[in-house]
C-alpha cells in the first residue's frame, strides 16, 4: 500500500502530516464490498487507516455565509489516495478520528448514528446516479463521546475523487497567487485533464450545475452548502443535516441550525451559484475580470438550460422540441409545487401509466398529461430513473432510532437495501414507499458534530 499521499506532496501548504486518535475497541459496523473492490482494498487494508499517520487537509469556508479563514479537516483525515479500477486516483478519508491542528474547540470525534446517516444518503444519491462521495466503512469506536447526551462514537471512512472544495481555493487565495496557482494546476490534472483556466472553471461549474439540478429534480435538500461543503469535482459532499423534501416545497427547511433558511429547497442553485462565485473571486489572477463576470451572469440562464435538461430526461421526452419540451416541464414543476403531490409517487406514476391521484388539481393535471403525452414520452427510460423508493426520513429515523437505542439494526438493514435499489418495486417494501405521514410532523435534521 501507498504511504504518501500526492496531494500533500505537491500541496504541503494545504496539509498536516497527523495520526488518527487510537480508539479503545473497534468494531465494523458496515462495509461496502462494492466500493472496496473498485479500490481493490480488503477488509484488513480498511481496517488498517484507522492505525496509521494520514494528512488534516485545511480549507477556509463561507459558512452561512460569513467567511470563516481557518476551518479544515477537525475531525477528518486524508487517510490514503488510491487507484480506482478504472484507473482514476481516488481519497480513502476518516471523519470522527480525533483532533487535529484544525479541530478549535471540536474533540474530533463523531457519534454513530449520523455516520449511519451519511451511509444511508451517499447509497441513495449514488444508487439515484448523483455523483456523490461514497461511504466505504463505519466502524464503532468502543468509546462514549459527550453530546446532548452521551452518544457512542464512531468513525466513518468515504472515498471521494477528490475532497477540494471551493473552501481549499479560498485558503489557497490567502497563501497568495503561486499557492491558487500550484492548487489549480493540481485540480486540472486530477480532475479536467488538458483544460485552461477558463475552462477549468466552467467545468466546475457545469458539475455543480449537474448535481443540484439533479437534487431538485429528486426533493434533496443538503442542508449546510456552505463553500467548504462544495467540491471541485461536483460530487455531493458532507450529508450532515440533509433529507428529501417528499413535495415540491422550495421553502423546506430541514436542518435545526438552518434558521434563516439560507439552504431551503428552493434556494440550492441560487445557493451554489453565489459558492461558485467565491470561487471565481479566488481564481480571478488566472480567469480575469471579464471573464469571471461574463461566467457568473450567465450563471443563471445556464442552470435554467441545465434544469430543463434533467426534467426533460425525467419526463422522458428529451427527443422532444427543446421549446415544447422546456414548457411542459417547467408547467409540471409548477403543477408539482402548487398541488403539493409526493414528487417520488408521481413521477413514478407517470413511468408507470398509472393514475395520478390529483383531487382538487385533477382538471389541470388531465390537461397537462394530454400535452406530455402528445410528445411520445419514453416510458420504459422513465422506468429507469424514476424511483420507486427515495430514503423517507420518517423511516430513516426510526431505522437509526431502532438500531442506536434499542440495538435492533433489521429496519436499518432493509432500508440499506431499500436505497440501493430504488427503481426495482419489492412487494416486501410497500411501507418504503410510502410519503412521511402527517404526524411525523415538521422533521429536524442535526449535524451531529
Ligand atoms: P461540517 O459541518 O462537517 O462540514 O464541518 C465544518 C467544520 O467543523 C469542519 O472544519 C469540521 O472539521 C469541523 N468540525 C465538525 N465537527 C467537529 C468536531 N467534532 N471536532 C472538531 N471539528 C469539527
Ligand atoms: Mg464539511
Amino acid at each position: 500500500m501507498k504511504r504518501e499521499s500526492e496531494f500533500a506532496t505537491h500541496l504541503p501548504f494545504l496539509c498536516q502530516h497527523w495520526s488518527p486518535a487510537q480508539f479503545p475497541e473497534l468494531r465494523e459496523e458496515f462495509f461496502a464490498t462494492d466500493v472496496a473492490s473498485d479500490l481493490r482494498l480488503t477488509p484488513g487494508q480498511v481496517a488498517d487507516f484507522l492505525s496509521q499517520p494520514g494528512w488534516a487537509m485545511a480549507y477556509s469556508g463561507h459558512q452561512f455565509g460569513q467567511f470563516l479563514p481557518m476551518l479544515g479537516d477537525g475531525r477528518a483525515l486524508l487517510a490514503a489516495e488510491v487507484t480506482h479500477t478504472d484507473g482514476t486516483l481516488i481519497d480513502v478519508h476518516l471523519k470522527g478520528s480525533g483532533r487535529t491542528p484544525f479541530s478549535r474547540g471540536g474533540d474530533g470525534k463523531a457519534p454513530l448514528a449520523p455516520m449511519w446517516r451519511e451511509v444511508i444518503y451517499s447509497l441513495a444519491l449514488h444508487h439515484l446516479q448523483i455523483p456523490t462521495t461514497r461511504a466505504l466503512a463505519v466502524y464503532s469506536t468502543g468509546e462514549k463521546i459527550q453530546r446532548q447526551l452521551p452518544e457512542n462514537g464512531a468513525v466513518l471512512v468515504r472515498t471521494a475523487a477528490s475532497h477540494i472544495r471551493v473552501g481549499t481555493f479560498q485558503f489557497a487565495a490567502r497563501q497568495g497567487e503561486d499557492n491558487v496557482r500550484a492548487l489549480c494546476d493540481y485540480a486540472i490534472a486530477r480532475h479536467y485533464p488538458g483544460l485552461n483556466y477558463q475552462e477549468f472553471f466552467q467545468a466546475v461549474v457545469r458539475a455543480q450545475m449537474r448535481t443540484v439540478a439533479q437534487w431538485m429534480r429528486f426533493g434533496f435538500v443538503h442542508g449546510v452548502m456552505n463553500t467548504d461543503n462544495t467540491t471541485i469535482s461536483g460530487e455531493t459532499i458532507d450529508f450532515g443535516p440533509c433529507a428529501f423534501t417528499d413535495t415540491y416545497n422550495p421553502q423546506a427547511v430541514f436542518s435545526s441550525i438552518d434558521t434563516q433558511g439560507r439552504y431551503q429547497f428552493g434556494n440550492q442553485p441560487a445557493i451554489v451559484g453565489w459558492n461558485l462565485a467565491r470561487l471565481a473571486e479566488c481564481l480571478l489572477p488566472l480567469i480575469g475580470m471579464e471573464f469571471a463576470q461574463k461566467e457568473m451572469n450567465n450563471f443563471g440562464a445556464n442552470y435554467h438550460d441545465v434544469w430543463m435538461d434533467e426534467l426533460a430526461q425525467a419526463l422522458g421526452i428529451s427527443h422532444a422540441d427543446p421549446a415544447l419540451s422546456a414548457e411542459v416541464s417547467s408547467d409540471w414543476i409548477a403543477f408539482l409545487h402548487h398541488s403539493q403531490l409526493d414528487i417520488t409517487t408521481s413521477m413514478r406514476a407517470l413511468s408507470e401509466n398509472k393514475e395520478v391521484n390529483a383531487g382538487a388539481f385533477a382538471l389541470e393535471f388531465d390537461a397537462w398529461r394530454l400535452r406530455w403525452e402528445s410528445l411520445n414520452p419514453n416510458k420504459e427510460l422513465m422506468r429507469g430513473i424514476n424511483p420507486v423508493y427515495i430514503p423517507r426520513n420518517h423511516m430513516v429515523e426510526h431505522a437509526l432510532e431502532q438500531y442506536v437505542r434499542h440495538q435492533d439494526r433489521d429496519l436499518l438493514d432493509q432500508l440499506i437495501k431499500v436505497v440501493c435499489n430504488p427503481y426495482q418495486r419489492n412487494p416486501n417494501w410497500v411501507e418504503f414507499e410510502q410519503p412521511t405521514p402527517e404526524e411525523f410532523g415538521p422533521h429536524r435534521t442535526f449535524c451531529g458534530t
